[in-house]
């Protein structure tokens, strides 16, 4: 049966550069909801002209929409890493019975990478991509405590959530993902 990871944190916290090198080194591959949207706006399709707006302001598109465009783009006998699916309790009871009943796939566990507020504030003020400034990052951070956090206690019920912190150099915190993840 083919495999499932999901990758969990703060905007900021580093998941798609874990997911993305993670996803080449174990054969998976990395399904980023960030990543699709953006290739929809830049490609200017009807998708993209819809969720633009509500990506620079920081806000999430709606679950029907993101659930569709994640769901289509999982096929069988693939594994996947998914980096910014699901992003609240209504989606990840939208993933469960798909996982299950239409895709066969089992969850291996939920990487959750922790940082401070402050450091992730930090980090993707430098990093400046379109939705990087204040104003938008706290609405990221704000929707992420309510709407995301609670994704953590769902799965510790649910599956395995495998933490680590992330405020350490890349190659040290991907170490350290590596170590507590235990693939083969
Ligand atoms: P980050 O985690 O750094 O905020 P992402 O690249 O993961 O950035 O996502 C960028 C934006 O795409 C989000 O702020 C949101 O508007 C939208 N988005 C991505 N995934 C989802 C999702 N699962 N549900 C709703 N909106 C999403």
């Amino acid at each position: 049966m083919s495999e499932i990871i999901i990758f969990l944190g703060m905007p900021g916290c580093g998941k798609g550069t874990h997911a993305a090198r993670l996803a080449t080194d174990f054969g998976y591959k990395h399904l980023s909801t960030g990543d699709l949207l953006r290739a929809e706006v830049d490609n200017a399709t009807p998708l993209g002209k819809k969720v633009d707006a509500i990506i620079s302001a920081g806000n999430f598109v709606s679950d029907d929409l993101i659930s569709e465009v994640v769901l289509k783009n999982i096929q069988e006998n693939q594994n996947y890493i998914l980096d910014g699916f699901p992003r609240n309790l209504n989606q990840a009871k939208i993933l469960a019975p798909f996982l299950k009943e239409k895709a066969g796939k089992k969850l291996l566990g939920v990487v959750y990478l922790e940082l401070s507020r402050e450091v992730v504030i930090q980090r993707l003020m430098v990093r400046g991509r379109k939705d990087d400034n204040l104003e938008t990052i706290k609405t990221r951070l704000e929707i992420y405590f309510k709407e995301t956090l609670p994704l953590i206690d769902f799965y510790c019920k649910n599956s395995t959530v495998y933490r680590v912190n992330t405020n350490d150099d890349i190659d040290v915190v991907y170490k350290k993902i590596l170590k507590t993840v235990k693939l083969k």
